[in-house]
């Protein structure tokens, strides 16, 4: 398996005993990036094995709690274990500042090198990190605040490979303006908050549900669909997968700790 991504939390805003809120570990070829990093995220880092000190760069798709709120303290362990080398954060507008205030007023000195990508676009796809195993492309999707998505692309490592895909969007309302950006993906990862029957509750707070998730992949035809950000309400996801299975049959829920390959069309 060599491109894959590892679920650390798959929950909505509010973290139950059964789901973490979200980040997940992408490692393409051996190259290992965070995506997302909601409170919590440095345990379940411990808790799966994961090398804390080989993530260097991580991908924030928005500043809300359940995103974000695990970045100051994943930063400050990083420099408590001893860190050197650069660690870049690709985040929206603002992270920077949240991130050097609470450092600054609580006297957290960070003895490696921090730096910031900061996302400030409404359209379009914007290459925020390449290396010699992939590049990140990042595309505005639609939220209460500046939200965006991630194209992870691997670099082939020979003549006859393929490049592969992941495409992550979480959190997002229903729009199909969007399907442009997941075309073209082998893997979609999409946030699925609730079941159909809560569909005016989605619009609402600008969120999938899974018939609506599935409707998206529908039109944009990932070889695989991956639906995370669950409510804590659902303690069975079963109902997710059967409506969203029912319109895009290759669907998968993300649980904690559950390892997901991305694999050719
Ligand atoms: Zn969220
Ligand atoms: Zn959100």
């Amino acid at each position: 398996m060599n491109f894959y991504t590892t679920i650390l939390g798959s929950g909505a805003a509010l973290p139950t005993g059964r789901r973490h809120c979200s980040a997940q570990v992408v490692n393409i070829n051996g190259y290992k990036i965070l995506l997302d990093c909601a409170e919590g995220t440095q345990d379940r880092i411990r808790q799966l094995h994961v090398k804390l000190q080989s993530l260097g760069t991580v991908l924030i798709s928005h500043l809300h709690g359940d995103h974000f709120f695990g970045l100051p303290g994943l930063l400050s362990t990083m420099h408590l274990c001893g860190r050197t080398e650069p660690v870049t954060v690709v985040a929206p507008k603002g992270a920077k500042e949240v991130i050097e205030t609470i450092f600054n007023l609580t006297g957290n000195h960070i003895g490696y090198e921090l730096n910031f990508i900061e996302m400030d676009f409404t359209e379009g796809l914007h290459r925020v990190h390449e290396c010699p195993r992939c590049t990140v492309d990042a595309f505005p999707i639609l939220h209460s605040v500046p939200t965006f998505g991630f194209r992870i692309t691997e670099i082939p490592r020979g003549e006859h490979h393929r490049a592969k895909v992941y495409t992550y969007c979480c959190d997002t309302e229903y729009n199909e303006n969007l399907v442009p950006y997941m075309q073209g993906a082998d893997l979609l990862c999409l946030e699925c908050t609730f079941a159909d029957d809560l569909a005016d509750l989605a619009r609402q707070r600008q969120h999938l549900t899974a018939g609506q998730a599935a409707q998206l992949a529908a039109l944009a035809q990932p070889r695989q669909l991956l639906l995370t950000h669950i409510s804590a309400r659902y303690k069975e996801p079963q109902l997710l997968l059967d409506q969203a299975s029912a319109v895009f049959p290759n669907t998968t829920i993300a649980s904690d700790g559950l390892l997901v390959e991305v694999l050719s069309k």
